[in-house]
């Protein structure tokens, strides 16, 4: 059996686990095992200031407040994407107004940005799928022009770079999760990334209850007291010990990661190639971290028989999105701007394929040598 996902296990995670326990004796959030993934991210992806919170979740909802947003306001996403990109901002009094996706990249389609845009536009959520860069240059200049915050959703865009520039640090804030599912865990966490550093103090507000703790800790204030909105959004220490463990060897994870994608992505090119299958686009700009392999059927049906046919053979695939504004609450909370070109016709056929760190050569034949029997 192959199983869709295994949570990333480097090794050493348990000795820094134990450290943080028996040696730090600090368990609870911001001790040092959470400092050292702070610097580390900081320091890589170039980042001003990031700050671990307890998911890519929570990570958006910070965002969500920091960007200032509340009823009345809309805020701009695709319609394809993970839920949380729109309960953050839904949980604020945000309207939602969902966008179409490019059906190359299955990122938002930044040539309906623009039109989805009306006075009551402050925010607007560039999804970076699979960990592909959505076109970040057009998005920034539409945002500069209208006055919108740009937050990135770059839950699955961990080590991937546009231009160079690591995801996350392009936008005024930026979002990483460090789910189970994602490159680098820590059971359940995330971080946000702030551009300008005129956020920061309150982020660490929202971040620790609405107090000015932060502050204390660093002698501006003599005691610590409630001063603004937050909630608590920092991970226990024991968390960021496990998930430090994974970012001194990122380079070692990323890079068997990208080897299976392209063991796949080499495998399917002909069947790409013949117009039996669609596969992901890569585009120039954009420097990616194989958070994911998903190919695309012909249709619905055929997708169903391969998930089946797949199954039945011992390998777990997958699919997702249903698209948020046909979902229950996407109905109650948002609207699609513009037609649905591509979103629901392009997610009914796409299905993902096994991907996770330390695959065995084995699995990965096993993989495409059911996917090439299926199809051909
Ligand atoms: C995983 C994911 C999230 C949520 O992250 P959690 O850590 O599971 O809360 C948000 N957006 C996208 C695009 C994701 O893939």
């Amino acid at each position: 059996m192959i199983p869709f996902n295994i949570p990333p296990y480097y090794g050493t995670e348990m000795d820094y686990v134990r450290e943080a326990a028996e040696t730090n004796r600090k368990i609870c959030g911001d001790g040092p095992f959470t400092k050292r993934c702070h610097e580390w991210i900081e320091q890589r992806f170039g980042a001003q200031k990031a700050l671990l919170t307890t998911s890519g979740t929570t990570a958006l909802e910070m965002a969500a407040i920091l960007s200032g947003v509340g009823p009345g306001d809309e805020v701009i996403l695709p319609s394809f994407t993970f839920s949380s990109t729109a309960t953050a901002f839904q949980m604020v009094g945000a309207t939602l107004v969902f966008v179409d996706v490019r059906p190359d990249t299955m990122n938002i389609d930044e040539s309906k940005i623009e039109a989805a845009i009306t006075d009551r536009t402050k925010v607007v959520v560039p999804v970076h799928y699979a960990g592909v860069a959505c076109e970040m240059d057009t998005i920034m200049e539409i945002a500069r022009r209208h006055n919108l915050v740009v937050v990135e959703d770059a839950a699955q865009g961990v080590m991937s770079t546009y231009k160079g520039r690591a995801l996350g640090t392009i936008g005024d804030f930026g979002c990483y999760s460090f789910h189970e599912t994602k490159n680098y865990s820590m059971g359940e966490g995330g971080a946000v990334l702030i551009r300008d550093a005129e956020h920061n103090d309150q982020a660490e507000i929202i971040r620790e209850k609405g107090t000015n703790r932060q502050r204390f800790f660093r002698g501006q204030v003599d005691k610590y007291t409630w001063v603004d909105r937050g909630s608590s959004y920092l991970p226990s220490d024991m968390n960021a010990a496990y998930l430090f463990a994974q970012l001194e060897h990122a380079d070692e994870i990323n890079d068997d990661r990208l080897h299976t994608w392209h063991f796949y992505d080499e495998a399917l090119r002909p069947l790409a190639e013949g117009g039996r299958i669609e596969l992901p686009t890569i585009p120039e700009e954009c420097v990616h971290n194989a958070h994911m392999y998903y190919l695309k059927c012909r249709d619905l049906a055929e997708r169903t028989d391969f998930i089946a046919f797949m199954k039945e053979r011992g390998v777990g695939c997958s699919f997702h999105y249903v698209p948020l504004h046909s979902s229950p609450a996407g109905l109650r909370f948002g609207r699609f701007d513009g037609k649905d070109e591509f979103t629901t016709s392009e997610s009914d056929r796409l299905v993902r394929l096994p991907m996770f760190y330390s695959m065995s050569d084995e699995d990965r034949n096993t993989v495409m040598d059911n996917v090439l029997a299926f199809f051909s």
